[in-house]
């Protein structure tokens, strides 16, 4: 029987009840229309919207970029003050580990048997990360070992807590023991300005560093495969490159510590196979471009799209007449994980054959990016290889590869990644970027 003592219980209770929930609303709503998102929580939340946009998942880029509001404890006084503040801060958790997704892209499932533990030194890097990206996707074990020098943590930050996924702060200069059925070797500036900022230290990351990998990859039985440069043939007498030309390089020029290097890196490839019988591949990568790639690493791509996108003057450097065939980093990705799973041993030249002179590419950067840049010559710089193109007659042949983007599309692409990237630099000092000038590099 319910007396009319317990009725009026009930509702004294369901009085307090209701009265809790509307200040916690009323205070809750308060804290929402007083307090704007901070400068860093924007940063914060449109960093992680931008990395799935990268990635290519927009639902999860979506989720990501709402900014929450900003709480303020100050001002509690009672207990219940308090304990209102607490539940609000737990829904407000809640809230955010909703809002940032821990959703990862969806991997491939694959049985031990067909899974690899494949290392990638440099992995964090520009090439590195997109390779990084596809093995992950195909299901297999990534460890990335890298310096960051050149490369950032942001490049594989969706990764970073995946059951397959593992990044290792490490100097390649130092000795690295840990496990893994296939190596891919690209740690290496790789950038002009980069490689000749430390030379010494390109010089040592390029044949100490191989050295090491080559030694980690006899201990454990791994293939490796280096990621060498057409900068092997140096200023070409021969055009286009074909592998069997062994070069004409400057030993003592401003880019023998990298032309040099990479020439030792294929020796010691070659070495360890004939003495140790250590499985290698040599991929001679020509200039390659892409989303990713650094914004101030004074590249010529870089530095045209930047240039044209901020208003400032395109500048070439000598005569314009010098020529560079450009290749979309897919492209490479694909080259690169063809070339690791072939029977093919000797070097193959991974990059894309359709040349461009310099001025005709600053011509087809302004014209796509639009603005009010001009076009200006600069002094030349010296050493620099004044026809460049791939012969890629054994990498279609022993590999059945060939690239398939075209200029149009991949500049495209990363012309989008630039203008997000300056966006980004608005609110974030971080991406401060100066194109450097390798006309004005004293060497
Ligand atoms: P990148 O600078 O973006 O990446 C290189 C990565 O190596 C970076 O993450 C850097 O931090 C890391 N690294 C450098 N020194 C290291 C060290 N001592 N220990 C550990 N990590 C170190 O350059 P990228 O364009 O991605 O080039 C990758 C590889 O491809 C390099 O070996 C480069 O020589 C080769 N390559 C690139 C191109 C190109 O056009 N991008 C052309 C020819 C060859
Ligand atoms: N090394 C390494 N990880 C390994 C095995 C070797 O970093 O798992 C390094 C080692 O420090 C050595 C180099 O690789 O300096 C070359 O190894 P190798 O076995 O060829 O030479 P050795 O140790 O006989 O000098
Ligand atoms: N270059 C240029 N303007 C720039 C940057 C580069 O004219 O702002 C030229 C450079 O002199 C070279 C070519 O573009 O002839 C490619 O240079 P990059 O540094 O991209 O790569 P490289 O192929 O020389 O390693």
């Amino acid at each position: 029987m319910v007396t009319v003592k317990t009725m009026k219980r009930w509702f004294t209770s369901l009085t307090v009840v209701a009265f809790i929930l509307a200040a916690a609303i009323f205070n809750w709503s308060l804290l929402v229309s007083s307090k704007k998102p901070s400068d860093m929580e924007i940063a914060f939340v449109s960093d992680k919207a931008q990395h799935y946009s990268e990635t290519g998942d927009e639902k999860l880029a979506s989720t990501a970029q709402v900014p929450f509001p900003s709480m303020d404890v100050t001002n509690i006084n009672t207990l219940d003050e308090a304990l209102i503040k607490i539940q609000e801060l737990e829904k407000r958790l809640k809230d955010i580990e909703y809002r940032i997704p821990k959703k990862y892209p969806e991997v491939k499932f694959l049985t031990f048997k067909d899974r690899k533990r494949i290392l990638i030194t440099g992995g964090a890097g520009f090439v590195g990360s997109h390779l990084v990206d596809r093995l992950m996707m195909e299901g297999h074990e990534v460890i990335v070992v890298d310096n960051f020098f050149t490369g950032r943590k942001r490049n594989v930050e969706h990764w970073i807590g995946h059951e397959n996924f593992e990044l290792i702060h490490h100097d390649i200069v130092n000795p690295l023991y840990i496990e893994a059925d296939q190596v891919y070797h690209l740690a290496s500036p790789a950038s002009p300005p980069h490689y000749m900022y430390n030379p010494v230290k390109t010089i040592k990351t390029n044949t100490v560093g191989t050295i090491n990998v080559l030694g980690l990859a006899k201990r454990v039985g791994a293939r490796v495969l280096i990621a060498s440069t057409s900068e092997v043939y140096g200023d070409p007498e021969v055009h286009p490159q074909t592998e069997s030309y062994w070069g004409h390089v400057n030993p003592i020029g401003p880019r023998a510590c990298y032309d040099e290097a990479k020439r030792v890196s294929e020796t010691l490839a070659y070495s360890y196979h004939r003495q140790e019988n250590v499985e290698v591949r040599v991929a001679r990568i020509f200039n390659t471009y892409g989303p990713r790639m650094h914004m101030n690493d004074g590249r010529v791509v870089s530095n045209f799209i930047l240039q044209a996108l901020t208003g400032q003057d395109i500048t070439i450097y000598g005569s314009g007449k010098q020529t560079r065939s450009f290749q979309y980093v897919s492209d490479l990705v694909d080259g690169l994980i063809k070339l690791q799973n072939s029977n093919y041993s000797l070097p193959v030249n991974l990059g894309n054959p359709e040349e461009h002179t310099i001025t005709e590419f600053a011509m087809i950067i302004h014209k796509m990016v639009g603005g009010k840049s001009h076009i200006v010559n600069k002094d030349a710089v010296e050493d620099d290889p004044q026809r460049r193109k791939p012969d890629i007659t054994r990498a279609k042949h022993v590999l059945g590869w060939e690239p398939s983007v075209s200029l149009q599309t991949g500049i495209e692409k990363t012309v989008r990644y630039f203008r997000k990237e300056l966006m980004r630099s608005k609110h974030s000092e971080r991406n401060l970027h100066i194109p450097v000038d390798v006309s004005n590099i004293n060497v």
